[in-house]
């Protein structure tokens, strides 16, 4: 189906309303997961409602949970987002750092213990909105690591994001956001989903072996996802582990706190966010970033490439299309969302009403 995103976010923040999330923040979740949809990145979409809605049930999200300052030391401040939904807690930590940065230039920030944070692009593009640059390491825990290290058979890691972001003077910041795994898991579930083949080189079966089959991440015998780029994809995904887990959070992958906990998706972040007017010549810096923009863009295409661009500019792409077209969801992911909505205690009607 396709649905058009205002309808779309007003049943999702409804439907959150109904596990007794406050309205502002059922809005800003519907809305950050709808974005995420928006910008072609249904892995990290309304796709993830029921999990969230299962989390909600099992007491592994709190609804009512905010950030909560745990140490303040100028341009050191750690955050706890005590299994708060990421939209709401990552928001407010980003927004801490934002006003710190202010008047110290350099801010590093850790928000630990948020529920999913979501598209980790979300908040490097509220810190290149406000003209700072800004780098997130986040791990991934809560539930069985997913990603193999490099070289190895069985899970150790998950998919850890990376993230950064470099304001433009004319334009949308320019935003590397990414998963250190071969593919996001979500995607792998989208191809679940749609019983489709996820494309080679991104999965390996129980015995180590290459397959593009994605029934191997969520029926036994497990496999494993592999790091994107094998060794240097290994260690960015270690380092957003011990940075974002070990430093800002409370716990990396080692730990056998998910197995205590049972499943739930719990992520840690540790952020930088940089004035570049403190690094001298704002101006000059502006201006490499524009004359770089314009000598990539530059570029005659590869075969088979219609234009070089500069990471963000896909999101841009395929946020314009999909809000005027609708955005697309699989019957399956669609059929598992009503559910959600079935046990929030929303009639069919209810739902028409919502998204019509
Ligand atoms: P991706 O591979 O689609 O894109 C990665 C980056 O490459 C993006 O910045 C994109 O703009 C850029 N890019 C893509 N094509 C490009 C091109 N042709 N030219 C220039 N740049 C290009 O993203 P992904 O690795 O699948 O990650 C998807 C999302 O998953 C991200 O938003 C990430 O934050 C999120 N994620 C979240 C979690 C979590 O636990 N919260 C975990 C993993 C991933």
């Amino acid at each position: 189906m396709l649905i058009h995103h205002q309808p779309l976010t007003r049943f999702i923040g409804e439907l959150f309303v109904r596990f007794d999330a406050a309205p502002e923040d059922a809005a800003l979740v519907a809305s950050h997961l709808v974005a995420a949809n928006l910008k072609g990145h249904d892995s990290h979409g309304v796709g993830m409602v029921p999990a969230y809605v299962g989390n909600i049930r099992r007491g592994k999200l709190n609804v009512a949970a905010q950030a909560k300052v745990v140490h303040d030391k100028g341009a050191v401040l750690l955050a706890d987002g005590q299994m708060g939904f990421g939209q709401v807690v990552g928001r407010q930590a980003v927004d801490f750092a934002l006003e710190r940065v202010a008047s110290t230039g350099i801010v590093c920030t850790g928000v630990r213990n948020c529920h999913h944070l979501g598209r980790i692009g979300s908040y490097g593009e509220r810190c290149g909105e406000a003209g700072y640059v800004s780098i997130h390491f986040v791990n991934v825990v809560g539930h069985d690591p997913l990603v193999s290290p490099f070289g190895g058979r069985e899970p150790r890691i998950s998919t850890n994001p990376f993230c950064c972001v470099v304001p433009q003077e004319d334009g949308p910041p320019i935003v590397l956001d990414m998963a250190t795994s071969a593919i996001a898991q979500g995607k792998v579930r989208v191809a679940y989903n749609q019983g489709v083949p996820v494309g080679e080189g991104a999965l390996i079966d129980h015995e180590g072996a290459p397959t593009t089959d994605p029934a191997v991440m969520f029926e036994e015998p497990k496999g494993a996802l592999g790091p994107f780029g094998k060794h240097k994809g290994y260690g960015l995904g270690l380092m957003c582990e011990l940075l974002g887990g070990g430093l800002a959070g409370e716990w990396t992958a080692a730990q056998a706190s998910h197995e205590e906990q049972g499943f739930s998706i719990i992520n840690h972040m540790l952020m930088l966010v940089l004035d570049p007017d403190l690094f001298g010549g704002a101006d000059g810096f502006r201006r490499e970033v524009a004359d770089m923009v314009d000598y990539l863009q530059s570029t005659n295409p590869a075969v088979g490439t219609e234009r070089v661009m500069v990471p963000g500019e896909p999101e841009i792409a395929a946020m314009e299309t999909r809000r005027a077209e609708g955005i697309p969801i699989d019957d399956n992911t669609w059929a598992a969302i009503l559910k959600s909505a079935e046990v929030a205690g929303m009639t069919d009607s209810e739902v028409d009403d919502l998204i019509s």
